[in-house]
């Protein structure tokens, strides 16, 4: 089944990838393993227990018990499964240096798919080995691309990175320049019949095409001059067809060189339609605060208070957030106590807590007991409400809007609150 990935998920997995890409062991000594669905876990218990061998053959005394101890460490996540998931599994391991030579400490990270994997990995290296997963971030929707000009029309589907030319049809309209003894009006209201003939055949095509395709998530027009435009002006696209054109674009060529082009230009072109998503929420929200329809809130208090009821519909939350919900314990009497600060601001509120007193019994005892982002606090909160999160990015007029006027958490909610 074809589960529509969400913008939170997409935001935890690229924010998670783009930290563990970064990190890097003292030597040749993080492991990463991918395992697809249907691989049994004791065989991948078996290569493990191998690659421990063979890692006692290792010179470096730090590297061997590194490699080692992130090979035991791997198996200890592995054995709570007992298969892997639907999507298989994905697990990276290693020492990592904390603060310079010698602060190294074991980091496990389990990752479970958003779609299925399909390949098997082990890799010991001295960073972890990302890529596979990064391109499940890239789009995988499907695209129409049609390319119209006035002598020659291709069609094309892009799904993900495969690209695949379908169909490509020549005009038969005469160039704009008569042969001699013809009239020249005559030829050209020969000429406009022709082209408007080849339009409507063009049409045709592409609603059979297009509308075939099954999830298809939008259709860019291109193609050299003006005729693109005039194809689009003219009513030779079915209606549900035109009201996914998501783009016209100018190239420089009408055949598949045309369509490398519109390919080039995807990634742009994609991220623009994430960006009116996210513009058309911060509206939405936007237009529900000027009707006073009581069906908004804003701000971490208040939205934080209309989840616990079960109030939200849709949660709005700004991926510039950076900001985290910390818990300060007492470890005397378990007094506890919850703060929101900035990410920068964490160190020294630990360090502010040393030798002052407890509020409750007073004893010098405060620590940090946990730190987590407050969009992932956000995010749980969601999930125990059914919660739809809507990540919105710093990148449109609205988003800088949400962050700004609206500290970066807004809610729009099933039903009013008091
Ligand atoms: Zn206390």
């Amino acid at each position: 089944m074809d589960k529509k990935r969400t913008s939170l998920e997409l935001f935890r997995l690229k924010k998670t990838l783009n930290t563990l890409a970064k990190k890097e062991g003292r030597g040749t000594e993080l492991v990463s393993l991918y395992i697809p669905p249907g691989r049994q876990i004791s065989d991948v218990m078996n290569t493990l227990r191998q690659e421990y061998g063979t890692a006692s053959n290792i010179k470096s005394t730090t590297t061997r018990k590194n490699v080692q101890d992130a090979i035991v460490k791997t198996q200890q996540r592995l054995k709570l499964f007992r298969k892997p998931p639907e999507n298989g599994l994905v697990i990276f391991c290693g020492a990592i240096p904390q603060n310079g030579v010698g602060s190294e400490r074991i980091e496990t990270y389990v990752i479970i798919p958003l779609e299925p994997i399909s390949i098997y990995v082990y890799r010991c290296d001295s960073r972890f080995h990302t890529e596979h997963l990064q391109e499940m971030l890239r789009e995988k929707e499907t695209y129409g691309i049609l390319l119209v000009d006035a002598s020659i029309a291709t069609y094309a589907k892009l799904q993900g990175r495969r690209l695949e030319i379908i169909r490509q049809e020549n005009s038969g309209v005469p160039g704009k320049t008569r042969a001699g003894g013809q009239s020249a009006r005559r030829y050209e209201r020969l000429r406009d019949m022709r082209l408007q003939e080849y339009f409507r055949r063009v049409g045709g095509h592409a609603n059979e095409i297009f509308l075939s395709i099954e999830n298809l998530k939008g259709l860019i027009l291109g193609g050299p001059g003006p005729t693109k435009y005039d194809f689009d002006n003219g009513d030779y696209l079915n209606y549900m067809l035109k009201n996914k054109i998501i783009d016209i674009i100018d190239t420089a060529y009408v055949n598949e060189q045309g369509v490398k082009e519109i390919v080039g230009k995807a990634p742009k072109i994609m991220q623009k339609i994430r960006y009116i998503e996210e513009k058309e929420v911060v509206q939405q929200f936007l237009y529900e605060i000027g009707h006073d329809t009581g069906l908004v809130t804003y701000g971490e208090e208040d939205v934080r208070k209309a989840l616990k009821k079960g109030a939200v519909r849709t949660l709005l939350l700004s991926e510039g957030l950076d900001v985290q919900r910390v818990t300060v314990k007492c470890n005397v009497c378990n007094y506890i106590e919850q703060r929101t600060l900035k990410s920068q601001m964490v160190t020294s509120l630990e360090q502010g807590l040393m030798g002052k007193p407890c509020p409750k019994c007073k004893a010098p005892s405060l620590s940090i007991a946990d730190t987590k982002a407050l969009i992932e606090n956000f995010a749980e909160l969601s999930e125990q409400s059914k919660t739809e999160v809507e990540m919105i990015s710093d990148e449109t007029e609205e988003g800088q809007m949400l962050k700004k006027s609206f500290g970066g958490i807004a809610a729009m909610l099933r039903f009013k609150l008091d």
